[in-house]
C-alpha cells in the first residue's frame, strides 16, 4: 500500500501487522475443515495526513457475493434503522415521491424500515443471498456492486436520488474514489449522502484492534471524509455519534453550493481528532503496545479459569471475532463453542480456529461458566438476554477495551 484510499497521501504508517488470516466472515463447512484454507497478510497502516486506517491486503471482491453478516439478527440494529428511518421522513425525504437508495443493503432491514413509513427506496446489494433474503421481504433490490454504470442505470429506472444512505458499507469499499463518482452520478443536486461508518478515534481510544480485517478496508476519521468529499466538491453539513459498532458516527454530505460555511460540528471533530492524536505516528506506536498487552491478559485470564476447571465458551461468531481469536491464538483448546444468533452460521466453524458456531440455545442446554463475549459491541444487548445464564452463577468475559469479568 502506497496511497491512502481518502486523500491519497503518501504518509502511510505500518503500525498493525497481525499476521495471515482467512478472511473473517469466511466461515468452513464440516466437510472442508481439512482443506488448507486460503489466507491474506492482514496489516493496518494509517495515514497520517489524514487519519484514515487502512487495510492494505485487498482480496478479490468476488468474495463477497455469499455474505454471513446480517443487521436483522440484532434487536439493536432493528432500533437503530427504525429510527433513522424516521429521522430521515421527517427531514430528508418529506415528500413521497422522493426517492432514497440504500448502498449495501444487506438482508434489506432498513429497506423495510422505510418502506414501513411509505418511502420510496431502492436498495443495492452485491451479495446473492442476501439480495434474495431483501426481496422475500418485499423491497426493491439491485443485485450488483455499486459503480458509476449501476449508479446511471438506477437513475434511469428510479429518477435521482434525494437521500443516499450507506450503514457500514463505505468502509468495505477499495476504491472510495470511484464509489464518489457513482454517488454524485445518482445523487440529486439538492440531495444527501448520508455514511454511517465506525469511526476511527473509539478504534484507537477503546484497543478495538479487532475491528481491522480484510473486510474492513478503513477506519474513517472525520478529516479523512473532509478530504475525500473535499476532491469531489462536496461537504460535510453534520456528524452526529453513534453507539453501534464499538463507535460509530453518521455523517451527512451535500454538494458544495454558494453556502459553504463550514459545519461547527466537523471543526468540532477535527479538534478532538488532533488533541487525541489522530495524526501522530506516537499514538499508533502506544496502540500496537496495547495489544500485545492485551493478549497476554486475556491469555493468562483464559488459562487461569481452565485451570481452575472452568469451561469457558464464546458468544457471538461476528467478524472481529475471528481478529481476535487468530490473532490471539484462541481455538477450540480454549473455547467449547461459539454461540451465535445468526441461523447462517450454525453448523460452521470460525475460520482459522475452527470453533463450532451454534444456536443460543446451547448456552442453556450446554452451559459453560464463563462465556466470552466477542461480540463486545452488543455487550449489553447479550447481557440482557442472557439473564438467565447469569442467573444460575454464569459470568462474561469482556476482551476490549480490556480483558474484564462482568459481574
Ligand atoms: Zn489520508
Amino acid at each position: 500500500m502506497t496511497r491512502c484510499r481518502a486523500c491519497t497521501s503518501e504518509r502511510l504508517k505500518l503500525f498493525l501487522s497481525l499476521g495471515d488470516h482467512p478472511p473473517a466472515n469466511a466461515f468452513v463447512s464440516e466437510d472442508r475443515l481439512r482443506c488448507p484454507e486460503v489466507t491474506f497478510p492482514l496489516d493496518g497502516y494509517v495515514c497520517l495526513r489524514c487519519g484514515l486506517i487502512q487495510v492494505g491486503n485487498v482480496i478479490p471482491a468476488d468474495f463477497f457475493r455469499e455474505y454471513v453478516y446480517v443487521p436483522s439478527a440484532s434487536e439493536t440494529m432493528h432500533d437503530h434503522f427504525s429510527r433513522l428511518a424516521t429521522f430521515i421522513q421527517e427531514t430528508l425525504a418529506t415528500s413521497p415521491e422522493q426517492l432514497v437508495v440504500d448502498i449495501g443493503a444487506n438482508d434489506g432491514l432498513f429497506l423495510t424500515k422505510l418502506a414501513d413509513r411509505g418511502i420510496r427506496a431502492v436498495g443495492i446489494e452485491p451479495a446473492h443471498n442476501l439480495t434474495a433474503i431483501a426481496r422475500s421481504r418485499g423491497v426493491e433490490v439491485v443485485n450488483e456492486y455499486f459503480t458509476s454504470e449501476v449508479a446511471a442505470d438506477v437513475r434511469r429506472r428510479f429518477g435521482p436520488a434525494h437521500v443516499i444512505v450507506t450503514t457500514n458499507t463505505f468502509n468495505h469499499i477499495d476504491d472510495l474514489h470511484a464509489f464518489m463518482r457513482g454517488v454524485l452520478t445518482l445523487l440529486a443536486d439538492e440531495g444527501t449522502f448520508v455514511v454511517e461508518v465506525p469511526q476511527a478515534i473509539h478504534l484507537v481510544q477503546q484497543n478495538e484492534f479487532d475491528t481491522v480485517y480484510h473486510e474492513h478496508l478503513s477506519e474513517f476519521s472525520v478529516m479523512s471524509l473532509v478530504r475525500l468529499f473535499d476532491a469531489f466538491e462536496m461537504r460535510i453539513v453534520d456528524v452526529v455519534p453513534l453507539p453501534v459498532h464499538g463507535g460509530s458516527m453518521r455523517v451527512f454530505a451535500r454538494r458544495r453550493g454558494e453556502d459553504s460555511d463550514d459545519s461547527p460540528a466537523v471543526a468540532d471533530s477535527l479538534r478532538e481528532e488532533t488533541r487525541a492524536g489522530l495524526f501522530d505516528a506516537a499514538t499508533y506506536d502506544a496502540f500496537g503496545a496495547r495489544v500485545a498487552a492485551i493478549r497476554q491478559e486475556l491469555l493468562a485470564m483464559l488459562d487461569r479459569l481452565r485451570g481452575e476447571g472452568r469451561r469457558i465458551a464464546g458468544y457471538g461468531a461476528p467478524a472481529k471475532g475471528n481478529t481476535l481469536l487468530n490473532y490471539y491464538g484462541i481455538g477450540p483448546d480454549r473455547l467449547l463453542y461459539l454461540a451465535d444468533r445468526n441461523p447462517i452460521k450454525h453448523g460452521l466453524y470460525s475460520p482459522g480456529m475452527h470453533i463450532p458456531v451454534v444456536p443460543v440455545e446451547r448456552v442453556q442446554e450446554d452451559p459453560p461458566d464463563y462465556l466470552l463475549i466477542l461480540a463486545w459491541n452488543f455487550a449489553d444487548e447479550i447481557v440482557a438476554q442472557q439473564a438467565e445464564f447469569h442467573r444460575r452463577g454464569g459470568r462474561f468475559i469482556v476482551p476490549i477495551p480490556e480483558p474484564r469479568i462482568l459481574g
